[in-house]
């Protein structure tokens, strides 16, 4: 069966983003990054982004009620119709439980990019990303074509503000203590699909592929 809705789980670092990105780009989907809106917001400092920086800043979970507030709204201003993909969101059983209302009961497969994590400290400490448009770049795996500059619009590369050491630590103990519960959830459900976010993209994204018979 074609599955309409992807929802990529997993600790930060994992991949989700970029792996969201190359799926959009290769089925047209649309792709909704909860990290991006809450960026988004907190850029153009609206009530919702000033009342989230707090959280992000430190590596801890906006609440429940901000993030539904973000993901309901882009969800019902834009609905696809070939099917959409879902980064960073739900990440708490509460939420969870929410984005089943707002699928409408369309089936989804819940993609779960592991990795460990001396792996993922490694990797984010080298993740670079567009002040304008988001793209994300490694510096070793995913160099942009000149040193800090993106690639797709020319602006410039910068370190995420919670990619510093200190706040990376507290993501993987915030990732670890509230989100991989939902793994188990899932699990038992039938929907979750396991897939090594460590290899290489192009290898995640056929293992994904096949897994989910996209
Ligand atoms: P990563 O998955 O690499 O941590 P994201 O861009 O998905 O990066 O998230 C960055 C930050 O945004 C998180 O540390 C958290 O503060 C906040 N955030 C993102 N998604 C959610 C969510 N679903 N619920 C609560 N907070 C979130
Ligand atoms: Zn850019």
């Amino acid at each position: 069966m074609r599955r309409k809705i992807l929802v990529l789980l997993g600790p930060p670092g994992a991949g989700k983003g970029t792996v969201g990105a190359t799926l959009a780009k290769i089925y047209h989907w649309l792709l909704v990054s909860c990290g991006d809106l809450l960026r988004e917001a907190i850029r153009k400092g609206t009530k919702t982004g000033k009342m989230a920086r707090q959280f992000v800043e430190k590596g801890e979970l906006v609440p429940d009620r901000l993030v539904l507030e973000l993901i309901g709204e882009r969800l019902q201003r834009e609905n696809p119709v070939g099917g959409f993909i879902i980064d960073g969101f739900p990440r708490t059983l509460n939420q969870a439980e929410q984005f089943d209302h707002l699928a409408e009961g369309v089936p989804y497969a819940v993609i779960y990019l592991k990795a460990s994590d001396d792996f993922l400290i490694n990797r984010l400490a080298q993740r670079r990303i567009c002040e304008s448009c988001g793209a994300i770049y490694h510096l070793v795996n995913i160099p942009p074509r000149h040193s800090g500059v993106c690639d797709a619009c020319g602006g410039r590369l910068i370190q995420r503000d919670d990619d510093r050491p200190e706040v990376i630590k507290n993501r993987l103990e915030v990732y670890h203590r509230q989100t991989a519960a939902l793994l188990d959830y899932y699990r038992s459900r039938g929907i979750l699909f396991e897939v090594s976010g460590e290899g290489k993209l192009e290898n995640t994204i056929n293992e994904i592929q096949e897994k989910c018979a996209l």
